[in-house]
């Protein structure tokens, strides 16, 4: 449990977001939000207790009903105006994920746009809710089936995409019909409120979209809460096991996205420039801080030298700084901790330290430059961990199929990715390889908004994807209608079980 926070006078307050308007909690605890550019604390933010959590729900339950009568019509041109108006404000939650997260204002507003991706999907909300009818299945019966809503879900979100994974849940999510109760990353939690602000502006109705902050206090009462039937969980593997197993314990639909050890397969064909531009790109790009990162360079044959050598030469040019700085194109990372623990990877005597990024970064803040393990094997920590942080590793291995084994073998299945010139191989690993997310000489293959995203193996707890058409499937459920409109003439009194006639 994070300890009572004496917050300075400078510090700003972070408060809930409940029934339309801010909602100052009354725990006593709170949790400190950093610049991690300057390493200072700018923010305290709220933890709320299981009763603010209620209140959340309560206020989400209460909007619920005139929600999901709005009409569609009505509720499409409610999405294309938050579709509007958060595009006309993109730089704004930019800098407001730069201030907290400490990702590259260029970097922030790609997150920003990627998630009204998610949106402009939901505006075509009408035709995605279309069920299905089969009229005369039986002489004068039709048979149809509609999607309607769940009720109230809530979503959980990690620190690293303050603003588009919370949009991956709750854009699908109310465009459904349901209301929705979000508890963000205690690390950067104002993206949320900001969000909550702008729907609002937006026309969204009060208690719509709730927000409530904290730790595990406050997601255990979204677990246990009965008034929630949906929980959309993305977040580091031990915590989306728990969430998993509690929500659905508790009779909720569950989607937990957890995290990822990316294999990015090197080809002895493959355009090794084109490589190593993708490696450095993949694996240092938000401080490697990202699920679909390349945290792992696996070199096949003779690729191994030239790519690690091409690595290497790129790395020094990479501008690590405060991504407020427009000629910064890589930011510090989230908390003094989580740097400290991503440096001694570098420290651990593990495989061949090529590149140490201490020596390349700012003292101030949560900093680490970019870093170049070699010859990292499978049973290193280096290569076990997800790391989540610039410490990328290259495993050497001497055929294509040694390389498939490895990324088949982890146990993460997020994303992966296979740089070759040779279609055939392209095919084959996109045949073999166990992982929600191939790339072919892509780097990062975040699905675009109309397929839906998520891994497999311990990447991801349950049944359905994230966004896309899976999200509709996750936040709606199916009914079917048997229907007859008989001639009462014809109506008469039949014992036997109804058959197709
Ligand atoms: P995290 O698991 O520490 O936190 C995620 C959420 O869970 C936060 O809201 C946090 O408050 C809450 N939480 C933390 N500890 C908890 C506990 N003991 N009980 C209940 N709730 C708890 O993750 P993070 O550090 O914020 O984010 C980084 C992780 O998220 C990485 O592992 C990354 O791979 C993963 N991630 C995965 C995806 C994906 O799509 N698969 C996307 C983004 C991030």
């Amino acid at each position: 449990m994070t300890d009572v926070i004496d917050a300075p006078a400078a510090v700003k307050p972070i408060n809930h977001w409940i029934g339309g308007k801010p909602y100052e909690g009354g725990s006593g605890r709170s949790g400190p939000v950093y610049n991690p550019a300057r390493g200072e604390q700018t923010g305290a933010v709220d933890f709320a207790t299981a009763e603010e959590v209620d209140r959340a729900v309560q206020a989400a339950k209460d909007a619920f009903p005139s929600w999901r009568a709005l009409s569609l019509a009505r509720r499409a041109e409610l999405f294309f105006r938050i579709r509007e108006l958060l595009h006309e404000r993109r730089e704004e939650i930019a800098k407001i994920l730069t201030a907290e997260h400490g990702k590259v204002l260029s970097d922030a507003l790609g997150e920003v746009t990627r998630g009204l991706e998610v949106i402009e999907f939901c505006c075509g909300i009408p035709t995605l809710l279309k069920g299905g009818m089969s009229e005369q299945a039986s002489t004068g019966i039709d048979v149809y089936s509609v999607r309607q809503p769940l009720g109230v879900v809530a979503g959980i979100t990690p620190f690293n995409f303050p603003a588009m994974v919370p949009m991956w849940m709750w854009a699908p999510a109310l465009a459904c019909g349901n209301t929705f109760v979000l508890k963000p990353s205690e690390k950067d939690p104002s993206a949320s409120v900001y969000t909550a602000q702008l729907l609002k502006e937006a026309g969204v109705p009060d208690g719509v979209f709730n927000v409530v902050h904290g730790d595990k206090v406050a997601v255990d009462a979204l677990l246990e809460h009965p008034g929630i039937s949906a929980i959309s969980f993305v977040g580091s593997t031990p915590i989306a096991r728990y969430v998993y197993e509690t929500a659905t314990s508790r009779g909720k639909r569950c989607q937990a996205l957890g995290g990822a050890k990316n294999h990015m397969i090197v080809l002895p064909d493959a355009d090794i420039e084109m490589a190593a531009d993708a490696a450095v790109s993949a694996a240092y790009g938000s401080a490697g801080e990202r699920c679909m990162a390349v945290s792992l360079v696996v070199a096949v044959g003779d690729a191994a030298d030239p790519l690690v050598d091409a690595i290497k030469q790129r790395i020094p040019k990479v501008k690590v700084g405060d991504g407020m700085d427009a000629s910064s194109e890589m930011g510090p990372l989230i908390t003094r901790e989580h740097r400290d623990k991503v440096a001694s990877y570098i420290d651990a005597g593990e495989g061949d330290v090529v590149v140490d990024g201490r020596e390349n970064c700012p003292d101030d803040g949560f900093f680490l430059g970019p870093s170049l393990i070699d010859n990292v094997t499978s049973d290193m920590k280096a290569y076990q961990d997800e790391i989540f942080g610039p410490v990328l590793g290259v495993t050497r291995v001497k055929t294509y199929d040694e390389a498939v084994r490895l990324v088949n073998e982890n146990p993460y299945g997020n994303g992966t990715a296979i740089f070759t010139r040779d279609g055939g191989a392209a095919r084959q690993f996109q045949f073999d390889v166990q992982a929600g997310m191939v790339g072919v000489n892509v780097p990062i293959p975040v699905p675009v908004a109309y397929y839906s995203f998520g891994g497999w193996k311990s990447s991801l707890f349950g049944d359905r994807h994230i966004y896309g058409p899976e999200g509709i499937d996750f936040y709606t459920r199916t009914k079917v209608i048997t229907s007859r409109w008989p001639d009462p003439a014809t109506s008469k009194v039949d014992l036997g079980f109804p058959q197709t006639r």
